[in-house]
């Protein structure tokens, strides 16, 4: 039996700190589904917001949170997060993230929905600096244990108390114990057709917690990144919102901007409403992001991974306009928690994108997810000592008879596009919800496999999105309805 103080799933910008944090207190483990740095901080682009500038102050950013939010967030929340945020952008350049600065003054972008700059950014590999730099720090610490390419399957769990994980690992399922479980497992944007979300982005998180009976919280609110590369058959790469911050312009099919017709703030306007604009012009055309009119130079210094990946797939920033699309890629809910991480669930805990603590509300302000994570995850609870643990019996069954139907994958992730997505209709949402509930009950995993496991975490996230949009009949920020 293997026993740890913490255990913590996923090694994202969440699932590092807290482990970095908790190791002070005790033994921890990280399990995590592929090589430690896969993750979706690793692909973050545009930075981590907090207030570091004197033009700056904490209402101003704890407003624009709560303005992007439609007001729909748990104001402590928004309070906490922002209030934390400056001591963690130190902590970070303490730990070496080379945040972009001049004379050792933080250099700070503006993105949608923030009324000042306060965008502490790495060129545009934010995400990647934080990663690397975590692991280092992890990799260093002798209370830190990575178990990389270990799939953990479900929660193991008894009268309302979490006791630990199974895990499935070299092909065998593993029962591990702890008197605190993590979760830290990131989004779900992969049970979306479009997303800028990686491959490992399919809600196991929140669909373990949903099948252990934890309360969820907000998943109707998915937001919709405005501008992704949208050319067929290349998959959706993230054009950051930096782009527009540092004055990128859409463009319709006619040649023409647009924004101002539908926001005062124009291509900076909060992202649902850039997402539905873009939605809208792309019924007469292809619609682009262009920010050729800046000098070369500056371009290429300021987004080289950008301007690199283009590249690669034979389009140049520098001389032309990018068609754009929006993609499926935040999750504003999740596992409902309060400012400790505690869930429902004694002894369950969540962080980052995969938890629900209601600060980004209907909607998420940009760049605040790192933020949200690294503030809320540096909270360790004390471990529980657990004399006797439950005997599992093992996983759900499974049906070695049948064969497995792989399209069930495709299927569903079309039909979340199409009935989910930017613009929704009560008669989508309530055919998607009857349509998904038929295929979840009739559902059987045939062996233990970690692509069997993924489909049923998409399809159980999917089925939740479908019902909480069910509940809530009237548009508020990301979830729009006609
Ligand atoms: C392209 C892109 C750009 C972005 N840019 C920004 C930005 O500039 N600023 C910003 O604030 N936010 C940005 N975001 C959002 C932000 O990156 C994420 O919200 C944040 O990184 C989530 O961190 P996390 O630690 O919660 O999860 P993740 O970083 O996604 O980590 C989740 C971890 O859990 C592991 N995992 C998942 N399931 C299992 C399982 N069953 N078993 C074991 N391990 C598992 C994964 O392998 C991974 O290691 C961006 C998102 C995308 C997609």
């Amino acid at each position: 039996m293997k026993h740890y103080d913490y255990i913590v799933v996923g090694s994202g910008i969440a699932g590092l700190n807290f482990a970095i944090n908790a190791s002070k207190k005790g033994k921890v483990l990280i399990v995590t589904k592929k090589k430690i740095i896969e993750s979706t901080t690793n692909y973050a682009q545009g930075g981590i917001a907090a207030v570091m500038d004197q033009l700056d102050n904490f209402n101003k950013h704890i407003n624009d949170t709560l303005d992007a939010g439609a007001h729909h967030n748990n104001k402590k929340a928004v309070e906490y997060m922002v209030k934390h945020g400056p001591e963690q952008i130190l902590k970070l350049l303490s730990l070496g993230v080379p945040f972009a600065n001049k004379n050792n003054k933080l250099l700070l972008a503006k993105e949608g929905g923030h009324s000042e700059r306060r965008i502490a950014y790495v060129g545009d590999h934010t995400g990647n600096a934080i990663e690397k730099t975590l692991i280092k720090s992890v990799k260093n610490n002798k209370n830190i244990e990575i178990w990389e390419n270990g799939f953990a399957i479900d929660l193991i769990i008894k009268n309302k108390i979490c006791y630990g994980l199974l895990v499935l690992k070299e092909g065998k399922i593993i029962e591990i114990f702890s008197g605190a479980v993590v979760l830290a497992s990131g989004g779900l944007g992969q049970v979306f057709k479009y997303t800028t979300n990686p491959k490992i982005s399919t809600g196991d998180g929140i669909a373990m917690a949903a099948r252990a009976g934890a309360k969820l919280k907000d998943l109707e609110f998915i937001q919709f990144h405005p501008t992704a590369l949208a050319v067929k058959k290349m998959k959706r790469f993230l054009l950051s919102e930096a782009l527009r911050g540092e004055g990128a312009i859409l463009i319709n099919s006619n040649g023409k901007r647009f924004m101002k017709k539908y926001d005062k703030q124009g291509e900076l306007a909060p992202r649902d409403i850039v997402a539905r604009a873009i939605y809208n012009e792309q019924k007469k055309g292809q619609v682009y992001l262009d920010i050729s009119h800046k000098k070369p130079d500056y371009i290429k210094k300021r987004f080289p991974k950008i301007y690199e990946e283009l590249k690669k797939r034979g389009l140049d920033i520098t001389k032309e306009r990018i068609p754009i699309s929006p993609a499926a890629h935040y999750t504003c809910g999740g596992i409902k928690v309060n400012l400790k991480g505690e869930s429902s669930i004694k002894n369950l805990y969540a962080f980052g994108e995969t938890a629900c603590t209601g600060v980004h509300g209907a909607n998420r302000l940009a760049s605040n997810s790192l933020l949200e994570a690294i503030v809320f995850s540096s909270n360790v609870p004390k471990s529980n000592k657990i004399k006797t643990f439950p005997k599992t019996n093992g996983t759900f069954k499974i049906n070695k008879q049948k064969k497995f139907d792989l399209n069930i994958e495709k299927k569903i992730k079309n039909i979340m596009w199409q009935n989910a997505g930017i613009i929704r209709t009560k008669k989508d949402i309530n055919n998607a919800h009857k349509q998904l509930l038929l295929t979840k009950n009739n559902l059987k995993l045939t062996k233990h496999n970690i692509k069997q496991y993924e489909i049923r975490n998409i399809l159980d996230c999917a089925v939740e999105i479908l019902k909480s949009s069910g509940k809530r009949q009237k548009s508020l920020g990301c979830h729009y309805v006609i």
